[in-house]
């Protein structure tokens, strides 16, 4: 018998993932990335477990889920229980394929108020089309006894019932069945990070379509709108500078400051002479040139440079602009 996992590298599910292996259970471990969550600790723990791999991009489909949420967001831009039916889908439709019986989820009933209350987890089940192939190992005495048990697949005795947001149980099992390596809980995926979905949002109110390449944007610099169509993207660091000028693409404007130590300006390709104007003056600002001091500032489209003067103001003008 084989099983297919959603991993994550969390404690959860490799703790899920730990329960059915011991029962005899081939178990191969499915990761599906997007840009707002990467594969980097589902890798790191499978490696340290040994559990074969699959990482799947699922960004083009995610996003066409992520702007029209049956079941709405959380704090952020997450869309928690759309996310989970999705994900459930999309291994659910793989099972044939990988000749495997049924799916593991490490979720854990009453871990998160709006996800994973009783009714989340069975709508979840019910809307993914696989209810009765879905085991959550972790609670799995707390929920509807499903298919694989009911077949004598896996053993329901030896799992568990766990309930609530405390991790301690979590943490003596993973002393109990030898696990010493593994995450601390910590966010993860970006639609939870209210800076990350403000922008986000921002984005999509802009944009008729959303490209990877503006999506891999927000994760760097300051931004600010500056038009309906126009945004200015400020590095903070040596980092983010070297990132923002990476991501430019046909048309994109790049503002650098020869004279003083200062950022990379990104200015989108679609911005107006007047937005132009407005970008030099945030370069100027946030460079280390003396305020209200002309500074000259190369400015490079599509491979050609040419130079341009930015009039520096208070930075205090530019929050109306930003994004945060
Ligand atoms: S936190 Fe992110 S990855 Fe996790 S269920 Fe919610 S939207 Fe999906």
């Amino acid at each position: 018998m084989k099983a297919l996992s959603l991993f994550s590298g969390g404690l959860d599910s490799i703790l899920a993932v730990k329960l059915i292996e011991r029962q005899g259970i081939d178990v191969k471990g499915i990761f599906l990335e997007t840009p707002f969550f990467s594969s980097e600790k589902a890798l790191k723990y499978s490696e340290y477990l040994g559990l074969p791999l699959k990482v799947i991009d699922i960004t083009d489909d995610y996003i066409d889920m992520l702007l029209k949420p049956k079941y709405g967001y959380g704090k952020g831009l997450n869309p928690c229980i759309d996310c989970h039916i999705f994900m459930l889908r999309v291994v659910g439709s793989m099972l044939q394929k990988e000749d495997a019986g049924f799916i593991i989820s490490g979720e854990v009933l009453g871990q998160r108020p709006m996800s994973q209350n009783i009714r989340s987890l069975m709508t979840i089940s019910k809307e993914s089309g696989f209810a009765d192939l879905i085991i959550r190992p972790l609670s799995a005495k707390r929920l509807r006894e499903s298919l694989p048990e009911k077949a004598g697949w896996v053993k329901r005795g030896e799992l568990l019932g766990l309930s609530g947001r405390s991790r301690r149980p979590q943490i003596e099992l993973a002393g109990r069945l030898g696990i010493k390596n593994y995450p601390a809980p910590a966010g993860g995926c970006l639609l939870t990070d209210r800076v990350f979905s403000r922008r986000l949002k921002d984005l999509i109110s802009a944009s008729a379509v959303l490209e990877r390449r503006d999506i891999e944007l927000l994760k760097w610099g300051r931004h600010f709108r500056i038009e309906k169509e126009a945004k200015v993207i400020v590095g903070r660091n040596k980092r983010e500078n070297e990132v923002i000028s990476s991501l430019a693409v046909k048309n994109d404007i790049v503002l650098t400051d020869d004279s003083y130590p200062g950022p990379t300006v990104l200015a989108s390709k679609n911005i107006s002479a007047d937005g132009l104007r407005l970008a030099t003056s945030i370069a100027a600002s946030y460079s280390n040139a003396p305020p209200n001091h002309p500074v000259a500032l190369k400015m490079l489209r599509d491979s050609k440079a040419h130079r341009i003067v930015g009039y520096g103001k208070e930075r205090g003008y530019f929050s109306q602009f930003m994004i945060r």
